[in-house]
């Protein structure tokens, strides 16, 4: 097998391991115990679980590289929290057996929190606050080399197969692969199929998606910018990085996230978009930040360069920023 098919395939397997465990302890109560960690976001069960299988898969398969994963264990070693360090341990016996507490608090560890030229990023669950509502969530994983995103793989399990059936089936897997587009598959990697974005030239025609959360981004500005263009169907509201999937797959024309007035200058964290931006332009959108500059993952955790996210099918994306300069 080829070091492409390879990433793809552990990949993949961890993928849909960590979506097992996070609908696992999604569907049971205790699954849904959070702590909160120093910047007030909360941190569950899942995340951790998901995050032990899918750095152990990846290191394993591949030892040199970096992971560089939203948690690490720190507060989970703490005695206070060794309930939850016993319920994520439990949770991944079911895939992992024979899985002891240390181990699994050493496979989150092998997060580091250095970019080098070659590193994987992770986040174990993209959208917490979705996955405890029982909205959207993502587990986002993407390979980035000298500041490219080469591979990104979304596992969505409450997002529906059919971008026209939104009450029907459940549970999505977007792939992409630099140069070579983007598919979806179903949550057990088969029914694979090619995306591309909508073809909508008229920008009246639009459809817009923005995160559920309010202090995420400035929904005024995202209606104002709506209002500017004529569009008349209502924001379709969606956490998490399933919002690049629906651009891919041509649900939503565009992703808008500028940033909040109660956060103007946040800076956008590498595992909630690298993933998600390289599904969005292979399957031929456009990905920048409200000014328009290309999204940065070389510098950090954070993208540093950069200021909000716009995602568009490509054909509004200049009408789009030239409209953001109201
Ligand atoms: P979404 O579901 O699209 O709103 O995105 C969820 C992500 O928003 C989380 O993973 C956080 O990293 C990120 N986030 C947290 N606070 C902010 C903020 N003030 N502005 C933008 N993104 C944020
Ligand atoms: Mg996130």
């Amino acid at each position: 097998m080829d070091e492409t098919s390879l990433k793809v395939k552990t990949a993949i397997e961890a993928m849909i391991m960590a979506s097992a465990l996070c609908q696992k302890t999604g569907s049971d109560l205790t699954g849904k115990e959070s702590i909160l960690k120093s910047d007030r976001s909360p941190v569950t069960i899942a995340d951790y679980g998901s995050q032990a299988i899918i750095c152990k898969f990846i290191k394993e398969a591949f030892p040199r590289d970096t992971i560089v994963a939203e948690e690490d264990s720190t507060e989970l070693r703490k005695p206070v929290h060794s309930k939850i360090l016993d319920q994520v341990t439990y949770y991944v016996n079911e895939f992992v057996p024979g899985s002891s507490p240390e181990a699994v608090c050493s496979w989150i560890d092998f997060s580091s929190q250095v970019v080098t030229n070659r590193f994987w990023t992770l986040d174990p669950i993209d959208g917490t606050k979705g996955f405890l509502r029982g909205d959207q969530y993502a587990i986002a994983l993407a390979l980035i080399e000298n500041g490219l995103t080469k591979l990104g793989i979304l596992a969505c399990p409450n997002l529906y197969v059919g971008k026209d059936q939104p009450h029907g089936k459940r549970g999505c897997l977007f792939l992409a692969l630099r140069g070579k587009g983007s598919v979806q598959m179903d949550m057990d990697g088969g029914n694979r199929r090619s995306l591309s974005v909508s073809k909508v030239k008229d920008p009246s025609e639009a459809t817009i998606t923005e995160s559920v959360e309010p202090d995420h981004a400035d929904h005024l500005i995202h209606q104002r910018l709506a209002q500017k263009l004529n569009i008349s169907k209502p924001p379709l509201p969606m956490d998490s990085q399933v919002k690049y999937g629906i651009v891919a797959r041509g649900e939503a024309t565009i992703y808008l996230r500028v940033p909040s007035p109660s956060e103007p200058n946040y800076k956008e964290k590498i595992w909630d978009h690298s993933a998600g931006s390289i599904i969005a332009e292979e399957a031929g959108g456009r990905v920048t930040d409200v000014l328009g500059h290309p999204l940065d993952f070389s510098c950090g955790i954070k993208m540093e360069k950069n200021h909000g996210i716009v995602v568009t099918n490509g054909i509004l994306h200049d009408v789009v920023l030239e409209a953001l300069k109201m």
